[in-house]
């Protein structure tokens, strides 16, 4: 796979459904996958502190989230096909879920936001299961959330805790898993929320 570094971040050389099409292959063959979609916030975040650094380094695939990230590659001589961000790959993850009928995990946002969400993927997306969900706003220390999901085993699990949490929180916990795509979508449910 090609890759693009900016800072110290080796970005995946690729396109928006290029890249789907990357999880959903990963998803077939049970491949446990962490993907971070990267905007200029979290460069210079894991530029300033070792410890995200150590967690965008552990991501399977890091994605350019924003037009920021693809400018840069141009500059560098290096470019990049296209942005690729968080809220385009969870859309288009739902749809062929809708069709493949994936199990999916919502973990993130205030209950109220992640009930909208949970409401709003049902009616778009109806043959989508959603096996479980939690809010985000959990004690770290507590392992319900990590064993919920240990039993579940969802192909995918959505991480909307914004960054650096939603980060911190895979890397901390994807070694626990069997399989399954962890991806940090930020603000996502907010929007999906409307
Ligand atoms: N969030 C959460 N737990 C926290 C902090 C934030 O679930 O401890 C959620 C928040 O409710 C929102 C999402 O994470 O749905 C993104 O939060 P924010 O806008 O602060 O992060 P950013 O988009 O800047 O990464």
């Amino acid at each position: 796979m090609k890759h693009v570094t900016i800072m110290g971040i080796p970005f995946i050389h690729t396109n928006q459904k290029q890249f789907v099409s990357l999880l959903v292959e990963r998803i077939a063959q049970r491949k446990k996958t962490f993907v971070i979609t990267a905007n200029p916030e979290i460069v210079m975040k894991a530029n300033e502190e070792p410890e995200f650094m150590d967690y965008v380094q552990q991501a399977d695939y890091v994605t350019a989230d924003g037009i920021g990230i693809v400018k840069a590659a141009q500059i560098l001589n290096n470019p990049l096909p296209e942005r690729v961000t968080g809220f385009d790959t969870m859309m288009q993850l739902l749809s062929i879920a809708n069709e493949r009928r994936y199990r999916i995990f919502l973990l993130g946002a205030q209950t109220e936001t992640l009930e909208q969400t949970i409401k709003t993927i049902n009616e778009q997306f109806p043959d989508v299961e959603i096996v479980g969900s939690n809010h985000g706003f959990f004690d770290w220390d507590n392992n319900d959330i990590t064993n919920q999901i240990q039993q579940l085993q969802p192909d995918i699990t959505f991480v909307a805790l914004g960054v650096p949490r939603q980060e911190k929180w895979i890397s901390e916990n994807i070694s626990t898993f069997g399989h399954g795509i962890f991806i940090g979508i930020g603000g996502s449910f907010d929007v999906l929320a409307g």
